[in-house]
């Protein structure tokens, strides 16, 4: 293995770092701490370890966090109602759904029920309008993309003037990463190519690559032939591929692996990100940055 392992799980704990000591300055200067309120609908047990892990946390850089669980068959109404409350309460400066709902609600609507100015997810039109505008316009940008950049950018990796080829076309994913990395700017101007299902010649445009970003969530579709010698290579996916008893509990875990294959990428890229703890570490931090951005503007301190 020749590749520089880029560790999102390290790079975490960092800006955890750094949000603790912002969250304490706050406290002290202004007597407000971050809010966070998740919403879970439902007893999904995936859903339920995602929530869980963001209120440790949250908790654990001193915010005021709230667990609101709602009922499988919460009305959409109540839902859109339980949403009004914490747009209206001014101890709660971040809003997140957890996502998926149950059927009978549309989840469009409750997501663009959420005030833009406490959309933490930054998954509301006004956000994603104002990530295309760029600059001083973009508030919160989604967390999963803004991990990634932050990553490039913490590990030294030249976006500027780079080829940049990202697999898959995602609101989530792909599209907000492609256009935060094409913009004029600092951590970005780089020359960005989406490719997707409707794409010939996939391998080409991934060979030219110098930062190659892979969020199609189809374990190993990167060949290590089509990695170009020297790149950085982002893996994004997490699929899982079966399930093995964890030492530890003894209990049964998914095996997780990323859209790329490591072992053999490693040789061929100059840095990579492993599955798990690379990309995904990273989501959960953004989100606790974007909430404490939220804090700031309330106060009307600068971010
Ligand atoms: P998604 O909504 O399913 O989108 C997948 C994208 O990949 C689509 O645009 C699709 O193209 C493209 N694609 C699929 N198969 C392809 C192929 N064979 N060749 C070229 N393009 C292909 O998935 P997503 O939500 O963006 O998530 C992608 C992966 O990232 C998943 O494994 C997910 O679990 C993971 N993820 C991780 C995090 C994290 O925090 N680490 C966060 C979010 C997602 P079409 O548009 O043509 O269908």
């Amino acid at each position: 293995m020749t590749a520089k392992i880029i560790s999102g799980t390290d790079l975490r704990e960092a800006i955890l770092t750094e949000i603790r000591g912002e969250t304490e300055s706050l406290k002290n200067k202004y007597g407000k701490v971050p809010g966070l309120v998740t919403i879970l609908v439902g007893s999904n047990p995936a859903s339920q370890s995602y929530v869980s892990l963001k209120i440790q946390t949250a908790k654990s850089l001193g915010y005021k966090e709230i667990q609101d669980t709602c009922s499988e068959t919460i009305s959409e109404k109540d839902l859109l109602d339980c949403i009004e409350s914490y747009n209206n309460d001014e101890n709660i400066h971040g809003i997140l759904i957890q996502l998926p709902l149950p059927k009978h609600i549309d989840e469009k609507k409750v997501l663009y029920a959420v005030n833009p100015d406490k959309d933490v997810d930054g998954f509301h039109p006004v956000n994603a309008g104002r990530l295309m505008i760029g600059g001083s316009e973009v508030k919160y940008p989604p967390c999963t993309p803004a991990g990634i950049q932050e990553l490039l950018v913490r590990s030294k990796i030249q976006i500027d003037g780079s080829e940049i080829v990202v697999v898959g076309r995602s609101n989530i994913v792909g599209k907000p990463i492609a256009v935060m990395l094409m913009q004029k700017g600092a951590g970005a101007n780089g020359t960005v190519t989406v490719v997707h299902t409707g794409t010939k010649n996939l391998d080409a445009h991934c060979r030219r690559a110098d930062i190659l970003i892979a969020a199609a969530g189809v374990p190993g579709l990167i060949q290590p032939q089509w990695i170009k010698p020297g790149s950085c290579v982002i893996d994004v996916g997490v699929n899982r591929v079966g399930e093995k008893i964890s030492a530890k509990t003894g209990k049964a875990i998914a095996i997780l692996r990323g859209d790329v294959d490591f072992e053999k990428a490693s040789d061929i890229a100059g840095s990579i990100t492993p599955v798990p703890g690379g990309v995904g570490p990273m989501t959960i931090a953004m989100l606790m940055k974007n909430t404490l951005r939220a804090c700031k503007y309330s106060l009307g301190v600068s971010s």
